[in-house]
């Protein structure tokens, strides 16, 4: 699709263009947070070290200025090695590497979670109760392996209640584009079976379906216990809107990044 008009009320722009949207639930409750557009200088995705324990800052300097109106600090952003997985690991206490995970975690007020992206989802989880907040890259892979459900486990196992959180699922592609074939209904059927053709529907080719992430991801965030009336899922399709994202299945090969800091 070419131009999907403009992402609706539940996220909200900021600057002209805008270099990054906050969502109208998280910003509700005082979570600083941004998700940001192919306007936001400086964002790279995570560079790969060659020494493993000083990996490289995952932004360039014109970004923190960029980000700061969002109220993140970026000198203390945590953030990984996202591997397409399901497994979990606590932000540093000052921010920095927390591993080759795709769920980063933290009690500590102030460190902003940052998960990459370009076409995947990035889900921001938060229990003002506790607090605690957990962020997580949840893509084909992800869903399948179930990281939606491990960013709960997570939230969880630091005191957290599921029942209490409110969930964000940040732009990322749309069943409006993205078309899928076999290797992935496999892994889905595995993990799922007799439910993942509800998040499907027919695509024109044979074996191609047209996959819907969002919709699987806020079932699996609600079987997880998360209450379906605190799950914020604007439904911004990052392959509709070349204006405003970079988008992997476009050959738009920037990243995006959504942050989110405890308050
Ligand atoms: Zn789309």
């Amino acid at each position: 699709m070419a131009d999907a008009g403009p992402p609706g009320p539940a996220l909200v722009p900021h600057g002209e263009p805008p270099v990054y949207f906050t969502f109208a639930g998280l910003a509700r409750l005082g979570v600083p947070h941004a998700t940001t557009t192919r306007h936001c200088p400086g964002v790279a995705s995570f560079a790969a070290p060659i020494d493993p324990r000083a990996p490289r800052p995952p932004f360039g300097p014109a970004t923190t200025p960029a980000l700061r109106p969002a109220g993140l600090d970026l000198a203390r952003v945590a953030y990984a090695r996202q591997a397409h997985g399901a497994a979990a690991a606590p932000a540093p206490a000052g921010g920095g590497f927390a591993g080759s995970v795709d769920v980063v975690t933290t009690t500590a007020p102030g460190v902003p979670l940052a998960i990459f992206t370009a076409d995947c989802l990035a889900i921001v989880l938060y229990d003002p109760g506790t607090p605690a907040l957990a962020a997580a890259h949840v893509g084909w892979r992800g869903t399948a392996r179930g990281a939606a459900q491990a960013a709960v486990r997570a939230l969880t196992a630091l005191g957290a209640r599921a029942g209490r959180a409110h969930a964000a699922i940040a732009p990322s592609i749309g069943p409006c584009c993205y078309e899928v074939d076999e290797p992935v209904t496999r892994e889905l059927a595995r993990a799922y079976p007799g439910r993942w053709q509800a998040w499907t529907r027919p695509a024109a080719g044979a074996g191609r379906v047209l996959l819907d992430l969002w919709a699987a991801n806020a079932a699996l965030l609600a079987e997880a216990g998360v209450d379906p009336a605190r799950i914020e899922n604007p439904r911004v399709c990052t392959a509709c809107h070349p204006e405003l994202f970079f988008s992997y299945r476009r050959g738009n090969r920037g990243r995006l990044v959504t942050l989110a800091a405890l308050p």
